[in-house]
């Protein structure tokens, strides 16, 4: 039976990322991955999402750019051309991948892996029809949309049908839940042509995020033409002759597709892996616990990415199941073992963006979170137009704001909604990783005409006292 230093069992952001950083130090790595490599990120995430954000926001400049002199034609959108140029980058990226493993000498098993031994190293693996043994395995599975047991839940699509199948532009759809997925689809779809309704059940979308910043987003998605029903629940869904009937709380609302948006799970991913078998530790939807150093509690097996719980870094799973975080804790992985140099992922400031539009993004934290946590705050907010709108006299704002500690000055959280947050909020996460201080931000100068220089020119703080109005919405 071959015997490898680490076997990785997912290709996706995690596990790929680990298996190259420790091939690159000369351990002996096989992967294993039975679908697209790459992950979700690659094939039903991150990429095909933000090349359709990018059609979505061409179509926006467009419309933009007649009020600077440009005559031109009523454009049309080629949906189905938009797709399949799409999926033929896809394509290539998949190939990419697998020139990079194969390049960094990692074995690449194209096939279902899962532990066939009991938990005693090496750890016995079987993959496909083969078996193989594993000094160190590393489970990077990710996991899966997840829908409520909805009366006619059957109707619905999840975003790996609108992210990676080519289908007709839908005249009208309904997304249900107002997470990063909800948003950005409903955002990206309604700016390709669509009528779109969000479905959610509290008063303001994007739980966990600055409320400043949800009541911004909201209003703003309003704005651009999205029809919101916030408050609202599901009771039912039928299938009707042209397309789907939602019985809701608030009445009937018919489409001719339905999202459901509500969350993603390990489970079924980390289901028939052989690791309850090992006595391996999960929460009840199937999430690892890890500890520091990403390891489970059988010596040997390690978890990363979506599929891993970050109880041991004193955070929810959930909050981080992002791709950069992914990256980083399968390097740290391949670190620790591979180059004895234990990396800690800097948790306190991932940043994070809400690719809508326009888009929302954040780093370090919210008024609420830094509150909760004892601090004594100045809050600095800004809201003006941006320039690029202000030759059409849109409606389109741009809202920022600081959170910073009273005490010692240091700038606890930024965000931002507008044009390009995600890449200024880059930017400023560096800053604050760097523990940067307001003084800091005032002494920067800034940039000029820009939007990222008010991030810089805040000069007032907006309140200072503890604000509790904002525990009254949830
Ligand atoms: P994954 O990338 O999901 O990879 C897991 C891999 O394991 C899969 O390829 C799967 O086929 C494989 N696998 C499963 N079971 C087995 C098995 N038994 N044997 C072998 N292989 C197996 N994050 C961002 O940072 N920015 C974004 O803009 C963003 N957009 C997103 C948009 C959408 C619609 C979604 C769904 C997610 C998005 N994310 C985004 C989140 C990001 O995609 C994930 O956090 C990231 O892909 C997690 O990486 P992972 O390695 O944990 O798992
Ligand atoms: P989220 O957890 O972000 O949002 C889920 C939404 O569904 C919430 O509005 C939630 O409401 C609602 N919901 C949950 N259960 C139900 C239910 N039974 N009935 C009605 N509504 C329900 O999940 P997503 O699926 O949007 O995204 C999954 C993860 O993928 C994200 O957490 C993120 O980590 C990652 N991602 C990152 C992106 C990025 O970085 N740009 C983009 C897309 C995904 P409530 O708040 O009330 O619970």
């Amino acid at each position: 039976m071959e015997r490898f230093d680490l076997f990785v069992i997912g290709g996706g952001s995690g596990g790929i990322a680990c298996a190259r950083r420790a091939a690159a130090y000369g351990a002996k790595v096989g992967l294993a991955e039975p679908g697209r490599l790459g992950g979700t990120c690659v094939i039903r995430g991150c990429v095909p999402k933000k090349l359709m954000h990018y059609a979505a926001h061409l179509g926006g400049a467009i419309e933009t750019g007649r009020a600077y002199g440009w005559r031109v034609a009523q454009p049309e959108l080629d949906f189905r051309a938009l797709l399949e140029a799409r999926n033929a980058e896809i394509r290539r990226l998949e190939g990419v991948y697998a020139r990079m493993l194969e390049e960094a000498g990692v074995t690449l098993y194209r096939a279902y892996a899962r532990l066939a031994s009991r938990g005693a190293r090496p750890h016995e693996v079987e993959v496909g029809a083969t078996r193989v043994l594993a000094d160190n395995l590393l489970i990077a599975v990710g996991g899966r949309p997840s829908m409520p047991e909805v009366p006619g839940i059957d109707h619905a699509v999840t975003s790996e049908f609108l992210l990676e199948e080519v289908y007709d532009r839908p005249e009208h759809l309904v997304v249900v839940g107002a997470g990063y997925i909800g948003l950005e689809l409903a955002s990206i779809v309604h700016g390709l042509g669509s009528r779109v309704t969000l479905v959610y059940r509290r008063e303001l979308p994007l739980r966990g995020f600055d409320e400043d910043l949800r009541v911004e987003l909201a209003e703003a998605l309003a704005r651009e033409g999205v029809t919101l029903r916030p408050g609202t629940r599901v009771a039912r869904i039928e299938k009707t002759a042209a397309g789907v009937r939602l019985e809701t709380d608030a009445g009937n609302i018919d489409a001719d597709m339905l999202l459901y948006a509500t969350g993603r799970e390990p489970i079924p991913n980390t289901a028939g892996l052989g690791l309850e078998e090992a006595g391996v530790r999960m929460d009840g939807s199937g999430t690892i616990y890890v500890n520091i150093a990403y390891e489970s509690n059988v010596p040997g097996i390690y978890a990363v990415g979506d599929c891993s719980d970050h109880a041991g870094h004193g955070f929810s799973a959930a909050q981080y199941d992002l791709t950069p975080v992914a990256i980083a804790e399968g390097r740290a992985v391949a670190e620790r073992l591979f180059h004895d140099h234990p990396q800690l992922v800097n948790y306190d400031t991932v940043p994070t963006a809400v690719f809508a539009i326009p888009q929302a993004a954040s780093v370090g934290y919210s008024e609420q979170q830094a509150r909760d946590l004892g601090h004594e705050l100045a809050v600095y907010r800004t809201r003006f137009r941006p320039m690029l709108h202000s030759l059409e006299g849109g409606p389109q704002r741009t809202f920022m704001k600081l959170v910073v500690d009273e005490s010692d000055d240091r700038v606890l959280g930024c965000h931002m909604v507008g044009e390009d947050a995600a890449e200024i909020i880059q930017g400023f996460a560096v800053a604050l990783t760097c523990g940067a201080t307001k003084e800091q931000f005032d002494a920067t100068v800034g940039l000029h005409p820009s939007a990222a220089e008010e991030f810089v020119t805040m000069y007032q703080p907006a309140s200072r006292s503890r604000n509790r109005a904002s525990e009254k919405r949830s």
